[in-house]
């Protein structure tokens, strides 16, 4: 049976307990609305830890003004039996009250690597994600950390936030999980009408292409944005795209000539839906 735990501090007694005795916990924060992309990580989690936790906090921090935060799926029952079909042993289901008491004013940044990319179009986002993160690592005490690639940016924001602050903690970089189409599985694709979710194709159908492009060495670096741009543009429904390009998977600055590994990513909105996506070429340079 899967320990449900609402209180901050009882999650974190209970992780005392548990590595008193010397085992390892394996911990998969997120926002619900559970996928397989999310049930990935437990699976993974559960393979290489004696103690699994999970977390579902829509944290309010890191969505904007004009952001979904009303609007975010919930679906809590479906989701406590995805995890304790997946043997989920701790679900960590905190209250914002709990997590934000009255008067909080500390935050944690990662600068400069959080202001490019999606922190470009979402100011203050990712300070949002490292200070919840930063809290949860504080309540679970896991030995590893598992996120998802579909998420790189975050991800390596979240390495160098445990890295300068001397957490000591694994960070399992897991792979992006995808539809039968090549969609990025993601709780936001709920929000696509069924025009929206078949134009959203577009977005790995581009990757793909260019990702062929580079390995083959068929394409210069310098004309890889334009490219991406033009071939997602020829899908009518994209609204607008944030951006599109190839960058350095360390740094996420733009790229003017490849490196061993590159990053491809693009952020999109597509009617009121923004889809993010990423994929990592690597040369034999
Ligand atoms: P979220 O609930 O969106 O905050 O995501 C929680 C965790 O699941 C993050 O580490 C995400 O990167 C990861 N995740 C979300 N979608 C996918 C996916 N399609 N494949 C793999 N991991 C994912």
């Amino acid at each position: 049976m899967m320990e449900r735990i609402r209180i901050p501090r009882i999650m974190q007694e209970t992780s005392k307990r548990i590595l008193l005795k010397s085992k390892s916990i394996g911990f998969v924060p997120t926002m619900g609305a559970l996928h397989e992309g999310h049930m990935s990580l437990i699976k993974r989690a559960r393979t290489e830890n004696d103690v699994v936790v999970a977390s579902i906090f829509v944290n309010p921090l890191q969505f904007g003004a004009n952001e979904d935060l009303q609007s975010y799926p919930r679906t809590l029952e479906r989701d406590i039996e995805k995890l304790e079909e997946a043997q989920t042993d701790i679900l960590f289901l905190p209250e914002e009250q709990a997590i934000y008491p009255e008067g909080f004013c500390t935050y944690v940044s990662v600068e400069g690597l959080s202001e490019r990319l999606c922190g470009a179009f979402r100011k203050g986002h990712f300070t949002g994600v490292t200070t919840v993160v930063c809290k949860l690592l504080n309540l679970v005490k896991p030995t590893r950390l598992y996120l998802g690639q579909k998420d790189y940016q975050q991800m390596q924001i979240i390495k160098k936030m445990t890295e300068h602050l001397n957490m000591d903690i694994d960070i399992v970089g897991c792979r992006t999980i995808r539809e039968s189409d090549g969609l990025a599985m993601s709780s936001r694709n709920s929000y696509l009408t069924p025009k929206e979710r078949q134009a959203a194709t577009v977005i790995y159908r581009t990757l793909s292409a260019l990702s062929e492009l580079i390995v083959k060495e068929a394409i210069p670096c310098i004309e890889v944005p334009a490219l991406m741009q033009k071939l997602i543009s020829e899908e009518p429904l994209v609204d607008h795209i944030q951006y599109a390009g190839i960058y350095d998977a360390e740094s996420l600055t733009p790229l003017k000539e490849y490196k061993k590994i590159n990053l491809l990513a693009v952020a999109l909105k597509l009617g009121q839906t923004r889809l993010i996506d990423n994929m990592l070429v690597e040369l034999k340079c």
